[in-house]
């Protein structure tokens, strides 16, 4: 290949090595296995497979409609092969009175079919005798611009072959490859370019997703050996705070679950290893509780502790909830965002310096060099996802000498194949039960043509006492026009419930002004609350009862499910009603359908996951983790459950990898350290 070709290569595709280039897998296969005749084309087929020779080409048409349009025969029958780009290249490519093989997707128009943009090949003994499939590899515009296309990276990957597959080394030990029934490496790298058949294709990318998430794994189990080893930590053992909470200040019962996990984690601080440890709990599965009970440990061993949470109005509702078990304590805790006065934040530096301070709260500015423990024995963080892993070793760094204890916190249920691949050198625990007496939210679908009917179901649960969220999605880019939905939105109420005070509450308000409407709810003051998402996470209003979602098919699963939890936080029987246009798309359809169906926020991640993928689920700031080459977690399930029990396996009798039958292991990771590409995917 030359130089500016291989250049191309490495911008487009990030491709430098035949290592890169081999593992360029194809992302589907066009079925070659067989040849029909232009008779019997029908428009049900996908793509079509014909031989024969062009009758006539030209070009018809003028600017934008010119297209080069050839008469194709078989002997059984014509058919029209048209392009629209590429018209001189292809006039030049392409010849009447050769045997060529023409593939492509079929459309009837008229009485004659027709494919657009063909792949043209003049016919030779290999493409002609039919029987296999052709692989079609992922490419940039720009590279089919440069007509780097598909043919010229079949031809690449058939050169590879001879060139690179004898030097494929296998990576996975035998008995592994037997117990498993896995292909070998070099077949499958062979396999999974040029498969004979559809059988041994999935055999091929079977091994090579087995291989790619064993290794995953591996390595996330050996990151937590080394930090379970590496990284003492605090053990802190004094429950003295803990018995008095429990005796005099306990609210109400806790849950089996919420027992359960204080259980695992007291277990951790009280080991002096660092605990890493993510909690997931539904919304309103009461991890609040759970965090200031670990907090007690910690501070009774003369040691502090720090929540940070995403945003302003989640560190604020935070500290709310905090400070009220902790004045029953009396222990000092304050709050600490980007909105605190300089001047208040030289006596709180001071207080946590010198450790009168107990329990800080707060957002980012957390994390600012002014901020110094004098003994940070936990750190907890809300709704992880949304912090980088750079943010979070901040924090952990803020000891010289001892990391303190992390506890990670999510409401996003975040389904076990993905936990397991992202956080799988964290410990997971799960709080899987609700506080008792909660009644399920009940959820229903209504149309738009059916607002005023809404409009009465508001009236009677507002004459009942009860409070209205109305969340409106954001929906442009532009914040003007999402404002201007809301504003209009906010208007259609007032007018429809004159007397009824309504608050307003969206991203472009001052935090004091949001503050103040917020309040104002809280304290049942106005009765409908107006607002766009940034009521998502967080607030917590147990006398609103019914949450309706405007637009509802512009939401996700995961958000819908997260805005419903805002609701069912009393003892009344809540609602949520989800409001739709009437042309929904069939995705719309299954996220609206699975909302209604259930409450249970692991099924409705499952779900999330299936339809959108995992990356969209995650963000983007974790999609390195997410990028791989084969494997796919919303699919792979099962795959990466077996391979990481080998894993774990492995490293449970053989810790270092020393054992001969494990060379190849211990290779293949040091060939992995030094692929850059690799090792960035998976760190
Ligand atoms: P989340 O897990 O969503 O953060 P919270 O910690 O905010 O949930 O708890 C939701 C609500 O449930 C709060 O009002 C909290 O006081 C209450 N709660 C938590 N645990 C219990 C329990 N065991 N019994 C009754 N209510 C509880
Ligand atoms: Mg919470």
């Amino acid at each position: 290949m030359g130089p500016q070709r291989a250049a191309l290569l490495q911008k487009e595709l990030g491709i430098f090595t035949f290592a890169d280039l081999i593992q360029h897998y194809p992302f589907r296969y066009d079925d070659r296995t067989r040849f029909f005749s232009v008779r019997e084309i029908t428009e049900e087929m996908p793509h079509v497979q014909v031989r024969g020779r062009i009758t006539k080409m030209e070009v018809v048409g003028a600017h934008r409609k010119k297209r080069l349009v050839a008469r194709f025969t078989d002997g059984t029958g014509d058919i029209e092969l048209v392009w629209f780009q590429g018209i001189n290249w292809t006039l030049d490519k392409i010849k009447p009175g050769i045997d060529y093989v023409v593939f492509g997707k079929p459309v009837r128009y008229g009485s004659r079919f027709s494919i657009a943009h063909p792949e043209v090949e003049p016919s030779t003994t290999a493409n002609s005798a039919g029987g296999f499939l052709q692989p079609v590899y992922p490419l940039s515009e720009k590279l089919r611009a440069r007509h780097v296309d598909n043919k010229v990276l079949i031809k690449l990957q058939q050169q590879l072959q001879s060139l690179a597959v004898p030097h494929v080394h296998e990576t996975l030990p035998s008995e592994l490859i037997r117990k498993h029934r896995l292909m070998e490496k070099k077949e499958a790298v062979q396999q999974i370019h040029f498969p004979k058949d559809q059988q041994i294709l999935l055999q091929a990318q079977t091994r090579l997703k087995f291989e790619e998430l064993f290794f995953i794994q591996l390595r996330l189990l050996k990151l937590k050996l080394v930090r379970q080893d590496k990284f003492r930590g605090f053990a802190f053992s004094d429950t003295t705070l803990l018995t008095q909470f429990y005796n005099t200040q306990l609210p109400f019962p806790l849950t089996n679950a919420q027992k359960r996990v204080v259980k695992e984690i007291y277990a951790d601080m009280k080991s002096g290893r660092q605990m890493n440890r993510l909690l997931q709990g539904d919304v309103g599965s009461g991890k609040t509780i759970v965090a200031f009970i670990c907090m007690l440990l910690v501070i009774g061993s003369d040691a502090q502790a720090v929540l940070m949470a995403p945003t302003e109005i989640l560190a604020q509702q935070h500290f709310t909830n905090l400070s009220r078990l902790a004045n029953a304590m009396k222990l000092p805790i304050a709050l600490l965002t980007g909105s605190v006065k300089k001047a208040d934040r030289r006596p709180l530096h001071a207080a946590l310096q010198a450790g009168h301070l107990k329990i800080l709260v707060g957002t980012h500015a957390l994390l600012e060099e002014e901020v110094k423990f004098q003994r940070l024995g936990l750190a907890v963080i809300d709704e992880q996802h949304r912090f980088g892993v750079a943010q979070r070793s901040r924090l952990w760094q803020k000891n010289a000498d001892t990391y303190p204890h992390v506890l990670v916190m999510t409401a996003t249920p975040i389904p076990r194949t993905l936990a397991m691949t992202l956080y799988g050198d964290l410990d997971v625990s799960v709080i899987d039960e609700l506080p008792k007496g909660r009644k399920p939210i009940k959820t229903i679908h209504r149309f738009d043509a059916h607002r005023l009917q809404v409009h009465g179901f508001i009236r009677e649960q507002i004459a009942l006492g009860r409070q209205i969220y109305i969340v409106y999605p954001l929906i442009d880019e532009s914040e003007k026009l999402d404002l201007k939905h809301l504003m209009d939105g906010y208007e259609s109420i007032t007018r429809a419930f004159p007397g009824v005070p309504v608050s307003i509450v969206h991203g472009q308000m001052k935090p004091e002004a949001k503050d103040f409407e917020m309040a104002r709810f809280v304290r049942n003051e106005t009765k409908i609350m107006v607002a766009t998402t940034v009521i998502e996470v967080g607030v917590d209003v147990p006398n609103a009862s019914v949450m309706i979602i405007e637009n509802a098919e512009r939401f996700g699963l995961s958000q819908l499910h997260q805005l419903r939890g805002r609701v069912g936080r009393g003892a009344e029987q809540s609602y949520c009603v989800l409001m739709t246009g009437n042309k929904l798309s069939a995705e719309a359809r299954v996220r609206i359908d699975t909302l209604v169906r259930t409450n249970n926020g692991f099924e409705i991640a499952e779900a999330d996951l299936k339809l959108r993928g995992p990356g969209d689920l995650m963000g983007t700031q974790q999609s390195g983790v997410l990028d791989l080459l084969i494997a796919d977690l919303a699919k792979d399930g099962d795959l990466l459950k077996t391979a990481r029990e080998e894993a774990s396996e492995l490293l449970q009798n053989d810790p270092s990898l020393a054992l001969p039958q494990h060379a190849v292991v211990r290779q293949q990771i040091e060939r992995m350290k030094k692929s850059v590409v690799n090792w960035s995917r998976i760190s």
